[in-house]
């Protein structure tokens, strides 16, 4: 009985183990690799404009499928990319998927779209990666005017002065930013008025059970309001179901992104889905 109890506490804390460091080196090798030999790439989560109910554009959200069809989160392999400096990598393949599908839709005759590409505060201190940027706005010939960079929180506990000076340098290039996740983490309502933000997205924990619970939709409806007060516009993320989506929509939210509308998908499908859909009204 011993032995075997000896032999279950082994096991258990070599699962331990194997879940921490061992597995975030085994992450980290995988990634680099994986980088290298284009199993990361970026999916896109349709963005509709509530009042049309038409596609606005859409969120890129970096997949990585491994060669033997499994699935790596994000939420695992950002956090171990950040840590190891191979985000630069990652923010590399979503700036230049973004400008090659901006030029597609260029080639189509589609202008109005936008696409909103997540940074870490790392990648977004980076100055090889704002040169990237730069570089892309320039010889597209198409400038920021179409990509929206959303940063969470957690810049405002940053150096405020070389993060606000690196907003307006890409503001006045066109590009646009979107504070993310907002409500989540340290929200601080004087750094955003100060920072040049353009949109507030609702942080999906809110929205969540805002159809069963008055505080919930108590505090959506605030954040809404503080966000249009500070003349931004909204956009509510996670929306599950259509109570939710009707709930977001009264409430005057402009923008809406969510399971209920539409999945994250490759490029070809959405790109299918933006031909199909031209300028026409959507159901919902
Ligand atoms: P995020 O930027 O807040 O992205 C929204 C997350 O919510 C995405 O998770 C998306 O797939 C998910 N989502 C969308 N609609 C729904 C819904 O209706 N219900 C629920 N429960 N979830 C929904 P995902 O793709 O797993 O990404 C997780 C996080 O990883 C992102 O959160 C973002 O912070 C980060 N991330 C993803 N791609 C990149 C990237 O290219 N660069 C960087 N720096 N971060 C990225
Ligand atoms: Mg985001
Ligand atoms: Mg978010
Ligand atoms: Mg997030």
């Amino acid at each position: 009985q011993a032995k075997d109890k000896g032999k279950n506490t082994y096991q258990f804390y070599d699962a331990e183990l194997e879940s921490s460091a061992l597995a975030q080196l085994q992450i980290e090798r995988e990634l680099r690799d994986a980088i290298k030999s284009n199993q990361l790439f970026p999916y896109f989560q349709p963005k509709i404009n509530l009042k049309s109910s038409e596609i606005a554009g859409a969120e890129l959200l970096m997949r990585w499928v491994k060669e033997d069809g499994s699935y790596i989160s994000p939420e695992v392999f950002i956090p171990i990319a950040e840590s190891t400096g191979l985000i630069s990598q990652i923010g590399t393949i979503a700036i230049s998927a973004a400008y090659k599908q901006l030029e597609k839709w260029r080639k189509e005759g589609i202008q109005h779209l936008h696409l909103a590409i997540n940074f870490s505060i790392l990648e977004f201190q980076d100055s090889e990666q704002i040169a990237l940027l730069l570089d892309k706005a320039d010889t597209s010939n198409l400038g920021g005017e179409n990509i929206i960079i959303e940063l969470t929180e957690s810049i405002f506990m940053q150096d405020k002065d070389k993060i606000s000076k690196t907003m307006e340098l890409l503001k006045t290039r066109g590009f646009s930013f979107a504070l993310d996740d907002f409500g989540k983490g340290y929200s601080s309502f004087s750094y955003l008025q100060s920072l040049p933000i353009r949109y507030l997205k609702i942080d999906k924990s809110f929205l969540q059970n805002v159809t069963t619970n008055k505080q919930s939709a108590a505090i959506a409806r605030s954040i809404i309001d503080i966000g249009h007060n500070l003349e931004l516009e909204t956009i509510a993320e996670g929306i599950e179901d259509q109570a939710t989506l009707d709930y977001v929509r009264e409430i005057n939210c402009d923008l809406a992104q969510g399971f209920h509308l539409y999945r994250p998908m490759d490029s070809q499908t959405f790109n299918q889905l933006v031909i199909d859909k031209g300028m026409t009204t959507l159901a919902n």
